[in-house]
């Protein structure tokens, strides 16, 4: 039995990682859930699962939690909460689902604490990978990744016998805009950039994948996570999101994991890890998928990906401060107050002015992270 704590449970992986310990309830049990403002589902989430701890990350929304549940459930509010709480001794996993940088703090937490971390929250690599990296491997704490692709190049890895990849080919839907001219993409409402075309998924991180921005966070996700260096991560757009990614070796040989898109997989995968479970639903069926497509990029229609490999070569603290320009300009998309194509120039005017700092420390990133989102916000 493996005790979890769910940091974003009222999120699309934080409740789809609730459907993965409905189908193994002697598998999983839930110690601590953290939302941040979805009060009325983390209530029910807890008594449904009956867990021993709540977190809140809204503090105007503790009375609301703590009304609504029996005093057998701890209740908490704030994100200083949920550092703590994620440390407990009776936490063997941690799953880091929370949007943006605000899982960075918790996931350092739970790692400092030596937890197993099951990773969804690619922000937090993207702004603070090499700190991250370095801890984890201090504290001999295990990363594994549930986002898709990075879990099927995981599962690739396993086969190599100890030989070095030369390679990572990361796969992109190429999302909702794939087949748009430039001029149609400035135009693109929020309502269109919302419909992916195979993944439900949370609001931010659909919009991600319409600008491609999502598919640059996942390359210098794979650089921290896989030791990887920039020019050899390749993005190849694959619009049936069947092949989840791929890992070539010296000898031009490619391996691939292949599946329907259902994130219940790399989810269930990451909690269970070395051992595979069952896992309910539709399988992957060639006489019907019959064939699959891929093409090159395009950096010129999709800025974001070019931003993200630039930010990486640049290092320092200038991925956390695109990340936190993606984040302003994407809130803000989304409010209607800017065009689908003001978010790479926002992102661009924030790269650009934000001070660098080569070798940023966990307080330089906080502060590198609100000045950027400041800074994004006033080009807005
Ligand atoms: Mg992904």
């Amino acid at each position: 039995m493996k005790n979890l704590a769910i940091l974003g449970s009222t999120g699309s992986i934080g409740r789809q990682t609730l459907e993965v310990v409905s189908e193994h309830p002697d598998r999983f049990r839930v110690q601590m859930i953290c939302a941040n403002s979805s009060a009325d589902l983390l209530v029910e989430q807890a008594l449904r699962f009956d867990v021993k701890e709540v977190v809140i990350c809204r503090e105007d929304l503790y009375d609301k939690v703590r009304s609504a549940l029996p005093s057998r459930i701890g209740v908490h509010a704030g994100a200083d909460a949920a550092c703590a709480l994620v440390s407990a001794p009776e936490v063997d996993i941690v799953v880091a689902a929370m949007v943006g940088f605000s899982g960075f703090r918790p996931t350092l937490a739970a790692i400092d604490a030596g937890k197993t971390i099951a990773l969804a929250n690619k922000e937090t690599l993207v702004a603070g990978g090499s700190i991250v990296m370095r801890r984890a491997k201090q504290r001999g704490v295990a990363i594994l990744p549930v986002d898709s692709e990075h879990s099927a190049i995981f599962q690739c890895l396993r086969a190599a016998d100890g030989n070095e990849a030369v390679k990572l080919h990361l796969t992109a839907s190429g999302g909702p805009f794939r087949e748009w001219s430039a001029e149609q993409m400035a135009s693109a409402r929020k309502e269109q950039a919302l419909k992916h075309p195979n993944w439900v998924m949370g609001a931010k991180i659909t919009i991600d994948s319409a600008t491609m921005m999502n598919k640059g966070l996942e390359v210098i996700e794979a650089r921290w996570l896989f030791d990887m260096a920039p020019e050899r991560i390749h993005v190849v757009v694959h619009p049936e999101s069947v092949i989840h990614s791929m890992v070539e070796f010296s000898d031009g040989a490619v391996l691939a994991q292949l599946g329907l898109p259902d994130m219940r997989l790399p989810i269930q995968l990451a909690l269970s890890f070395p051992e595979r479970l069952s896992l309910s639903g539709e399988r992957l069926d060639f006489g019907k998928l019959r064939s699959m497509h891929f093409y090159e990029a395009q950096p010129e229609r999709f800025p974001c990906l070019g931003l993200a490999y630039e930010a990486l070569s640049r290092g320092g603290n200038i991925p956390c401060a695109m990340n936190a320009a993606n984040e302003a300009a994407v809130a803000a998309f989304l409010k209607d107050e800017i065009g689908f194509m003001d978010i790479p120039k926002t992102i661009r005017k924030v790269m650009d002015s934000i001070p660098f700092c080569a070798d940023p420390d966990t307080e330089d990133l906080l502060q590198t992270h609100s000045e950027a989102f400041r800074k994004a916000r006033e080009a807005c």
